[in-house]
C-alpha cells in the first residue's frame, strides 16, 4: 500500500528552517541575555487591561461584525484621516497585522503576480506570497538599507502588482525619509502598483517631527496596515487594522469573514481605550535604549543608526558569517538572530533592544568582546 502524503505543496513550499534553528538553540540556554524578542518589554497599560476585563464581564464576548466594532473603526478612521490629510475610508479591524497581511495578499495577488520588497525584510512577506502562489521579488538595500528607486525600478516587470514597504523596518530600524517615500510613490504611480505600507512600528519614531512619512499621504493606492501589538505591547491580543482603496478593503473584509471571522471581541473594546493612553514615555525609554545600543556597538561594528522600531542590524565582524557570529554569541549566553533569517545574505545580525537597559549594556559588552 502506498503511503499518501497529506501535506500540500503549498505547505511544503514554506521554509521555516532559519528561525527554527535559533529557537532550538534558545531552548537550550539558561537565563540568556535575550536580544531576540520582537515585542516591547513593558506590559499592556493597566487601564487597557482593566477595559478588557470590564468588557469580558459586560458580556462583550460574541462575534463582532466582521469589519470590527463601529466605535473603534470610526475612531481609527478619524485619527488616520487627520494624520494622512484626507478621508482614508472604511477601516477594517484585523487579527493582528499578520491577519491583515494574509488578507491583503490573498486579495491582491493572483498566482504568478509579483510583489517587490527590500532585502532585509520581515520574513512573513515571503512566506505569505509563497502561500498565495505569488512571487517575491527581493531588492537588495545593503549596505545602508535605504530605498534605492533605481534598483527597485529595475525589478519591476509587467507582472509586478504590489510594492511592500515597511518603515520603520524590522529588522533594520531604518525609517524611510519623505524623499524616499515620494520616490517609491512615483514608481508606484508610473507602473500602476498598489503600495502595501506595513506601519506596525509607527509609534516608535525617534528623530522625526511631523509623524511617519507614510506613502498614503502622497498616494491613494496605498494600503496601510497598523496594529496594537507593538504600540501597546499586546502581541497576544491579535489586533490590527487596515485602511486603503475601498475595493481592496471590502474584499479583505469578505475574506476575513471566511477565515478569522472577526478580531477578538472584548479586546476591540479595550483597544478603543488604548487609543487614549499616551505611549510617549515608552517611546522616550526606547529612544534611550536605541542610543545605548547604537553608541555601544558603533565603535566595533559597522552599523546604521536606527531611527525607529526597536531593532538594530549590525554587520558581523570581518571574516565571520553572521551565523557563525551568532553561534559564538549564543555560546556566550547572548541571544541574537542571524541576518539570513531576514535576508538573502548571512552577513548581519538582528538585535532587539526591547529589554532592560541593564541587560542591554551586558549584551553590548559581550558582543564587543566577541568582535575583537
Ligand atoms: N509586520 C512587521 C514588520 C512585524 O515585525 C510584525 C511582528 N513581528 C508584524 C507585521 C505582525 O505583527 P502582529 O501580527 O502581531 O500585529
Amino acid at each position: 500500500m502506498s503511503e499518501r502524503n497529506f501535506v500540500s505543496k503549498r505547505a511544503m513550499g514554506v521554509d521555516a528552517s532559519g528561525i527554527r534553528k535559533v529557537f532550538d538553540l534558545a531552548a537550550k540556554m539558561k537565563d540568556p541575555i535575550n536580544l531576540s524578542i520582537g515585542l516591547p518589554d513593558f506590559d499592556v497599560p493597566l487601564e487597557v487591561k482593566k477595559a478588557a476585563i470590564e468588557s469580558i464581564n459586560a458580556g462583550q464576548n460574541r462575534y463582532t461584525q466582521t469589519q470590527g466594532i463601529a466605535p473603534l473603526r470610526e475612531r481609527l478612521r478619524k485619527d488616520l484621516s487627520a494624520e494622512i490629510g484626507r478621508d482614508v475610508g472604511d477601516v477594517l479591524i484585523t487579527s493582528g497585522v499578520s491577519g491583515g497581511l494574509l488578507l491583503a495578499i490573498l486579495t491582491v495577488i493572483d498566482p504568478g503576480d509579483e510583489a517587490i520588497f527590500l532585502d532585509p525584510y520581515f520574513v512573513m512577506y515571503k512566506h505569505l506570497l509563497t502561500m498565495a502562489g505569488g512571487k517575491s521579488v527581493i531588492v537588495d538595500s545593503y549596505p545602508d538599507f535605504r530605498f534605492y528607486a533605481d534598483r527597485v525600478e529595475k525589478a519591476i516587470t509587467p507582472r509586478t502588482k504590489l510594492l511592500i514597504l515597511n518603515s520603520p523596518s524590522n529588522p533594520t530600524g531604518v525609517l524611510m525619509t519623505e524623499a524616499e517615500v515620494r520616490a517609491a510613490v512615483e514608481l508606484a504611480k508610473k507602473h500602476n502598483l498598489l503600495i502595501l505600507s506595513d506601519e506596525i512600528y509607527e509609534p516608535f519614531l525617534y528623530d522625526v517631527s511631523g509623524g511617519l512619512p507614510s506613502p498614503a499621504k502622497f498616494y491613494e493606492n496605498t494600503l496601510i496596515l497598523r496594529g496594537f501589538s507593538k504600540s501597546h505591547a499586546m502581541t497576544g491580543w491579535r489586533l490590527g487594522y487596515a485602511a486603503g482603496p475601498a475595493e481592496v478593503i471590502s474584499q479583505m473584509t469578505k475574506l476575513q469573514q471566511y477565515t478569522f471571522v472577526c478580531a477578538p471581541s472584548p479586546l476591540q473594546y479595550a483597544a478603543l481605550r488604548a487609543l487614549d493612553v499616551s505611549m510617549d514615555e515608552a517611546v522616550a525609554a526606547y529612544r534611550k535604549k536605541r542610543d545605548i545600543v547604537y553608541e555601544g556597538l558603533s565603535k566595533k561594528f559597522e552599523v546604521q543608526k536606527p531611527e525607529g522600531a526597536f531593532y538594530i542590524f549590525p554587520k558581523a565582524p570581518k571574516s565571520m558569517t553572521a551565523s557563525d557570529f551568532v553561534a559564538k554569541a549564543i555560546e556566550n549566553n547572548v541571544l541574537i538572530i542571524p541576518g539570513n533569517v531576514f535576508s538573502e545574505r548571512d552577513t548581519h545580525f538582528r538585535i532587539s533592544y526591547a529589554t532592560t537597559d541593564e541587560k542591554l549594556r551586558e549584551g553590548v559588552e559581550v558582543l564587543n568582546r566577541l568582535a575583537t
